[in-house]
């Protein structure tokens, strides 16, 4: 794998590029090894020229927005991530705001003040990129961004193509960008006229309520509420409340939280993830599905 990974990151030495890239540092649970690599590309062609060039070398990539629902594994990833960070343009359009993937969901809530666009509240407070969230289809309170997609600009094999939110597949917590390696470039979303001062005072209501989620290094919610559950309530049910393996344990505040102590290997957060599961079916029969993403071998 070393000369396939080595031959792409010589091909792609223009984009900007950290060498090694850790996870631990820059994933939101900071846990995690480190992959030989990581490239920002700043545009969307960028991106492309990057996708093509990893295809040409078979070398293993992976996509990362803001790295806030990702665990990678202790070893590492070995192969190229690809970080978003530097796709951040934001354009006021007709109906709404298009933003490339890389755009932080809080630099989107600024300028959807900043422009009078309402209807994207529900996002404050949720630490993703827009590129991020669409694949996940994050939301809050009932509401969710694939109810504000208008299309989605995505690379699909050597193309870009627009995808009208219809095509996306969205449903609770899934996307069609799981299931097909579509690369997403960029969205548009859909917002209504409001005011400046209402855009604001909204995106702060969402802040205030989130206060009451537990604060430290997480994923957010580990699990996907099963359909008319609570993931969270079914493992306070179960008695999981503060269960602690290595430096990882369940938050007491909200039981879908799982949070690293500081020193949390990947492996503690992988098993205590698997524990809980496991006593959550056998004491209500429920089987958890996993909403976090994993990265690397465990
Ligand atoms: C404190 C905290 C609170 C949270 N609260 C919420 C919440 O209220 N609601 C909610 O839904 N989620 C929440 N999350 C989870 C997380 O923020 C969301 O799932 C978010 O959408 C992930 O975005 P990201 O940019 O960090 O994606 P990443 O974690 O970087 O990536 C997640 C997945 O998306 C893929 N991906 C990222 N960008 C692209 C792209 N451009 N093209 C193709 N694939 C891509 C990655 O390959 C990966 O599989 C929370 C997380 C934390 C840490």
């Amino acid at each position: 794998m070393y000369g396939k990974i080595e031959a792409a990151a010589a091909r792609m030495e223009r984009i900007p590029h950290v060498s090694p890239f850790s996870f631990c540092r820059n994933t939101t649970i900071c846990a995690g090894g480190d992959a030989p690599y990581a490239f920002y590309p700043r545009s969307a062609e960028e991106f492309c020229a990057a996708v093509r060039i990893l295809r040409e070398s078979a070398c293993p990539f992976a996509v990362l927005g803001r790295a806030s629902n990702v665990l990678a594994s202790d070893g590492g990833f070995d192969g190229i991530v690809l970080k978003t960070d530097n796709m951040a343009a934001l354009q006021k359009t007709e109906g709404g705001i298009f933003a490339e993937c890389g755009v932080s969901v809080s630099a989107l809530l600024a300028f959807a003040a900043k422009n009078g666009c309402g209807g994207l509240h529900f996002l404050a407070g949720i630490p993703a990129s827009v590129g991020g969230a669409v694949f996940m289809n994050a939301g809050a309170g009932g509401a969710f961004i694939g109810g504000r997609v208008h299309s989605v600009t995505a690379l699909c094999g050597g193309e870009t193509i627009v995808l009208p939110a219809a095509a996306c597949g969205f449903s609770y917590k899934h996307s069609l960008f799981m299931d097909r390696r579509y690369y997403i470039l960029g969205a548009q979303l859909s917002t209504e006229r409001a005011d400046r001062a209402s855009v604001l005072r909204q995106a702060a209501a969402v802040l205030g309520q989130r206060r009451r989620l537990p604060r430290g290094k997480s994923m957010g919610c580990v699990f996907k509420n099963p359909e008319g559950a609570s993931s969270g309530a079914l493992i306070e049910r179960a008695g999981l409340k503060g269960l602690r393996i290595g430096g990882a344990y369940v938050s007491c505040e909200h039981a879908n939280f799982i949070l690293n102590r500081g020193d949390a290997t990947a492996a503690q957060i992988r098993r205590l993830i698997e524990t809980v599961r496991d006593r959550v079916y056998a004491e209500s029969g429920v089987r958890l599905e996993e909403e976090i993403r994993y990265i690397g071998e465990f």
